[in-house]
């Protein structure tokens, strides 16, 4: 298929970019718009002259790049909370001058990094897109630990410098990276936004994906993708998989022996970096990182120098790392947020100088891959019940109620290892062993699992209510009953709801909200397994971090969601949305299928009238000489030393 020219008569009429011309008629203080906007004289002027043409799409390169930005871990209240903070055209280019969405929910209840970031590039949730968590048991593949969602035996690791050694090698140092193997999205069983439009454009439009986590760059991107790139553990080196390309493209490597790892280090107030995604990860100076490898790639891959549009997601992972450690109500995270406010500043201005046209002719989608809840002794501070679970005493309290009820005297293991919440995963060998089908297993568990709860704190006697004397005394009991406290009792796990694997497969799911959010958390993955859910604000004990998201709760599921582009109408949306329907609304926009398992709404309340979405006409396109030609001080982010010239990565699969 051939692209189609955008027609020479429109251009001579698109002059203004959209940030230079948006009108600023709506902020957080005023209504969101209700109507479609009213047509100026000079747009229905545009439209009389644009009607008989072909729309505006991908296949005509409007716009010019499409970039999904995704916060790891960004709760959606972050920006309410920090909103007087912003300046110049970082969150406010959403805010101010685009469609903004303060309630936007998944709606599903295993809000992970790998189900969200797989969400958001397939419009699709888990019972969709298969993947359910970051690892799973699958001992088909692996009896000794957990598979990651993406790593794949069957590719490896591309661009890692030779001193990282994996940890099942000999010589690996301590921080080594854990796995030998690449990645794919092999258990991603749905397309992506990303690989429809590749599939639309017949391989012409160009489709990445970046984060410093495999899962977040992989996962959004899709299996059609032309690369996706993360970072090697220990050295903060770019990597990718021979899913994708035999070897880095130049432009990548020049990035990596550039002075950008040197430099971030330096940014984070680091001498001694031996473990870059634990000790610069944590810091803003990750994000730097990551949006300078970005547009490395943009100008390395020239995205938006295309017949067709481009799409780029990119997932910033600093937020995550430093967040679990510090919790969302911490001076950090506001330090954290504040500073990517700025950087992401610096990103839209050089996107402005860097894409044909300007930054009117790139939209960006905001949003993040799940929330947060508070630090639970914070929580519990206010008076909220926000226990935690000794993980390991409760599948040890199971085992033993397991072996009673199969195999009295024995001690069988039949719960796994590396337990996570939401999912209690069972040994089917052992239950296969004893002669249990996997119905009958989770069913005992699933049972056993209130007492094993119960069992982890002990409840203590309670006080007689005060009209005591119309209950009689416990006759078995020597202790007379304890007075009533006068403080608040420290607070206790509850188990909320348990749901077999079967249960979740099947149904029946009752026909309201939550039944419909339980629905779409379903997969295969992870073997026999049951999903339990604690109530609110309680989470397993944690040992390294402070707090984590896991759960069907708002606080886990509530993330931003901002488009700023040609096609929408500026204004403050209120009304509940998905982060399901960014894949939705690009697809439409741009003309093409949406993704195979989609679910996600259109946003048709955001979106300007066809004749008033008016491109600026790019200029001619300038030769690439260096991914870092630019001069101005960039967040404080490298200049690659020498950058040869850019090639385009052979991809070693269909
Ligand atoms: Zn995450």
């Amino acid at each position: 298929m051939r692209p189609t020219r955008f027609p020479v008569l429109l251009l001579a009429v698109l002059f203004t970019a959209p940030f230079a011309s948006a009108r600023l008629h709506s902020s957080q203080n005023e209504p969101a718009p209700a109507a479609p906007h009213r047509t100026t004289a000079r747009t229905a002027r545009a439209a009389k002259e644009v009607a008989p043409t072909i729309p505006p799409s991908a296949y005509n390169d409007h716009p010019k790049l499409a970039i999904i930005l995704v916060i790891d871990q960004f709760r959606g209240d972050y920006l309410d909370r920090w909103r007087a903070d912003f300046k110049d055209r970082g969150f406010n280019l959403f805010l101010e001058h685009g469609a903004y969405f303060p309630d936007c929910y998944y709606d599903y209840a295993n809000t992970k990094t790998a189900p969200g970031h797989a969400a958001i590039g397939t419009g699709a949730y888990t019972d969709g897109n298969g993947i359910n968590s970051n690892d799973w048991w699958d001992l088909a593949r692996n009896q000794e630990r957990p598979v990651s969602s993406v790593e794949d035996e069957r590719y490896r690791i591309v661009g890692a410098p030779d001193s990282s050694i994996p940890a099942n090698r000999p010589g690996a140092p301590p921080n080594a990276p854990k796995y030998l193997t690449g990645s794919s999205p092999r258990n991603l069983l749905a397309s992506t936004v990303g690989d429809e439009l590749r599939l639309a454009t017949q391989g012409q439009a160009k489709v990445f994906g970046i984060s410093l986590k495999d899962r977040a760059a992989i996962l959004p991107a899709g299996a059609a993708a032309n690369g996706a790139f993360w970072i090697d553990p220990a050295s903060g080196y770019f990597v990718t998989s021979s899913f994708y390309m035999s070897q880095l493209p130049d432009w990548a490597v020049a990035f990596n022996t550039g002075d950008a790892i040197a430099q971030a280090e330096q940014e984070a107030g680091l001498t001694s970096v031996t473990n870059f995604y634990g000790q610069v990860g944590r810091t803003p100076a990750a994000n730097s990182y990551e949006l300078s490898f970005a547009e490395a790639l943009i100008q390395g891959e020239q995205l938006g120098q295309h017949d067709v549009t481009d799409l780029l997601t990119l997932s910033l992972s600093a937020n995550d790392i430093l967040g679990h450690q510090k919790g969302p109500d911490s001076p950090d995270e506001h330090e954290m947020v504040d500073t990517l406010d700025t950087q992401l500043d610096t990103f839209f201005t050089w996107l402005d100088k860097n894409i044909p046209g300007g930054l009117g002719n790139v939209w960006i989608a905001l949003t993040a891959d799940h929330g947060i809840a508070p630090i639970p002794a914070t929580a519990a501070q206010y008076g909220l019940n926000a226990a935690t679970f000794d993980l390991k005493k409760l599948t040890a309290n199971l085992d033993y109620a397991i072996n009673m009820k199969f195999s009295p005297g024995e001690k069988i293991q039949y719960i796994l290892p590396h337990q996570e919440l939401p999912y209690i995963s069972l040994n089917e060998s052992e239950f296969l062993k004893a002669g249990i089908i996997e119905q009958e297993a989770e069913a005992a568990v699933q049972q056993l699992l209130p007492a094993a709860v119960a069992s982890l704190v002990p409840a203590p006697p309670e006080p007689q209510p005060s009209d005591a004397a119309v209950v009689p005394p416990n006759p078995s009991s020597t202790q007379p009953p304890p007075e009533p406290s006068g403080q608040r009792l420290p607070p206790r796990p509850v188990l909320f709801r348990s749901y077999t694997r079967e249960q979740l497969a099947d149904g029946p799911y009752p026909p309201t909200p939550w039944g419909k959010l339980i629905a779409h958390s379903y997969s295969p993955n992870g073997g026999w397994y049951i999903m339990i859910i604690p109530a609110d604000y309680q989470m397993e004990q944690l040992s390294s971090i402070q707090t984590t998201h896991f759960s069907p709760y708002s606080y886990d599921r509530h993330v931003p969601l901002g488009f700023y582009g040609a096609p929408f109408a500026p204004g403050i949306y209120r009304g509940r949305v998905e982060p399901v329907d960014i894949a939705s609304t690009f697809a439409a926009l741009l003309g093409i299928n949406q993704p195979s398992a989609s679910v996600g709404h259109i946003l048709t309340q955001a979106l300007k009238p066809d004749a008033e979405v008016l491109y600026p006409k790019p200029k001619p396109i300038p030769p690439v000489r260096t991914h870092r030609a630019r001069t101005e001080t960039h967040h404080t982010a490298p200049t690659a030393k020498s950058a040869p010239k850019a090639t385009t990565p052979k991809a070693t699969h269909p």
